[in-house]
C-alpha cells in the first residue's frame, strides 16, 4: 500500500477488501492526535534492521501484542510496515495468540510472529507435555510455523538448558519445520545475556532496557550482538506511568516517542516491541521509526527520570532481594502492580500474583523493619509499595 491513509484503511476494512471481518468492538478508527504528526497520513516504518545472524529483517520499531483487544490494530500495523509481532501463551490467558492469529493471518507468509512459553524449570516437564503446548500455539496463531519460540521470562538460562526434555522438544519442533528459531525473554538480563553467548539455543533474545535500566547491560547486549544473536528490547517506557505525569507531551514529541528513540540509538539493539493496543499507538510508536534521538527527546527523558526517580521499581535490578529475611519477590510484585496500574493488563497480574509462590508474598512486612528499604539505591518506600501491591492484586 502507497501512502496509507487512515480513512482508506477503515473504509476498505468495512468493505472486506483486505480480508478482514470488522469486530464488534470496532473503534473509529486511529486518532493521528500525537505531536509531529500531519493530518490523514498513517506514518511508515522507515527503518529495517537484520535480527542477529537469522536472515530475518525487521523493523526497527515492532509490535508488543500484550494488551491487545482488536485483531484489525495489528492488521493496520502491518500495512504501516511492521512486520515482527511479539505475544505470549500467557497473554491474555492465551486470547493474545488468537488475536494474532485472527489479525495476521491473511499476511501470515509477510511477517514474523515470536511466542513465549514459560515453565517452572525446577519442576519436572514431559517433552511431549510441553510439545503440546506449542501445538495449540500454532492453532491458536492460525499458523503452521512460529518464527520465533522463547522461554518466557528466564531468569536462569542453565536452568532451561539442562532440561533435557525442554531442549529435546525444541529440537524435534525446529526439525519439523515448526519452529524456525529459538531464543528466551528475561528480566535478568545481567545474568542471562552473558549465559546466551555460550549455547547456540539462543539464536533471538528479548530483555527489558530503557532509558532508567539498561546502561549496566549495554556490553552483554553488545556481545550478544557481535556473536550474531538477535537482539529486541521490551519495556520500554520504564514503567509506563506518563499518563500521571506532568509535561509528557509537546509539540514535537510524546513521552513514549522519545523512550523509544532512546532504545533504538543503540545499535546493538536490533528492534523493539512498545504494546500496541489501538491504533493510536500504532501511528504514535511507528512515527519515530528510524528518527534519531534529539535534544528534545532527552529532556522528554529527564522529566520522566526526575519524576519518577523514587517510585518506579526498575525490575531488572533486584539489589534488594537479599536484605529480606523473608525471601519476598520484591521486583516481581512490584512488576506484576505495574501491569495493573500502567500496563491496563489487570486480570493478568492478579494471575500472575495468584500463581506466585505464597512464601514469595509481601505477607510478613507488617511486623519488619523493612531492611528492603535502606538496600535500594533509589530510595523506593519498598514496604508500603509491596503492602498497596499486595492490596491491589488481591482485590
Ligand atoms: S518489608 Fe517485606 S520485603 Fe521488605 S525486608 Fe521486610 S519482609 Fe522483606
Ligand atoms: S525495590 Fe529498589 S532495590 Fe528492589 S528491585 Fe526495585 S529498584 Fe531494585
Amino acid at each position: 500500500m502507497s501512502r496509507l491513509k487512515r480513512r482508506n484503511f477503515i473504509t476498505a476494512l468495512t468493505s472486506g477488501l483486505l480480508g478482514l471481518g470488522v469486530s464488534k468492538h470496532m473503534s473509529a478508527g486511529p486518532a493521528l492526535s500525537f505531536p509531529g504528526q500531519k493530518e490523514s497520513a498513517a506514518p511508515k516504518i522507515n527503518k529495517y534492521k537484520d535480527l542477529g545472524k537469522t536472515g530475518l529483517k525487521v523493523p526497527d520499531v515492532s509490535f508488543g501484542a500484550i494488551s491487545l483487544f482488536e485483531p484489525n490494530v495489528l492488521r493496520y500495523a502491518y500495512e504501516c510496515g511492521v512486520t515482527y509481532f511479539d505475544t505470549a501463551e500467557s497473554y491474555l490467558r492465551m486470547k493474545g495468540e488468537a488475536y494474532v492469529g485472527q489479525g495476521l493471518k491473511e499476511v501470515r507468509d509477510k511477517v514474523i510472529i515470536t511466542t513465549k512459553h514459560g515453565q517452572n524449570f525446577r519442576q519436572k516437564i514431559e517433552k511431549a507435555a510441553f510439545i503440546q503446548r506449542l501445538e495449540a500455539s500454532l492453532k491458536r496463531l492460525q499458523t503452521d510455523h512460529i518464527d520465533i519460540a522463547m522461554i518466557h521470562s528466564l531468569d536462569d538460562l542453565s536452568l532451561a538448558l539442562n532440561n533435557q526434555e525442554l531442549m529435546s522438544a525444541y529440537e524435534q519442533l525446529k526439525k519439523e519445520g515448526k519452529v524456525r528459531f529459538t531464543g528466551f525473554s528475561t528480566h535478568n538480563a545481567k545474568v542471562t545475556l552473558k549465559q546466551a553467548l555460550d549455547t547456540d539455543f539462543a539464536q533471538v533474545i528479548l530483555f527489558q532496557y530503557n532509558h532508567m535500566e539498561g546502561k549496566e547491560i549495554e556490553p552483554h547486549i553488545k556481545a550478544a550482538r557481535q556473536k550474531g544473536i538477535g537482539t529486541v528490547a521490551m519495556k520500554v517506557f520504564a514503567g509506563g506511568m506518563q499518563g500521571n505525569l506532568k509535561s509528557m507531551v509537546n509539540q514535537q514529541t510524546s513521552y513514549p516517542q522519545a523512550a523509544i528513540r532512546w532504545v533504538m540509538s543503540n545499535p546493538d539493539v536490533d528492534t523493539c516491541i512498545p504494546t500496541m493496543s489501538s491504533y493510536s499507538h500504532v501511528e504514535e510508536y511507528v512515527a519515530t521509526s528510524g528518527q534519531p534521538l534529539d535534544r528534545t527527546s532527552l529532556q522528554m527523558l529527564a522529566s520522566y527520570e526526575r519524576q519518577v526517580h523514587s517510585v518506579y521499581c526498575r525490575v531488572s535490578c533486584r539489589e534488594c532481594l537479599s536484605a529480606c529475611p523473608n525471601n519476598v519477590a520484591v521486583n516481581d510484585v512490584l512488576r506484576y502492580a505495574m501491569y495493573f496500574e500502567h500496563y491496563g493488563r489487570e486480570k493478568e497480574a492478579i494471575g500472575y500474583y495468584a500463581d506466585l509462590e505464597p512464601e514469595r508474598k509481601p505477607l510478613g512486612c507488617e511486623n519488619c523493619a523493612a531492611p528492603c528499604e535502606s538496600a535500594c539505591p533509589y530510595g523506593l518506600r519498598v514496604k508500603a509499595k509491596l503492602q498497596h501491591s499486595h492490596e491491589i492484586l488481591t482485590a
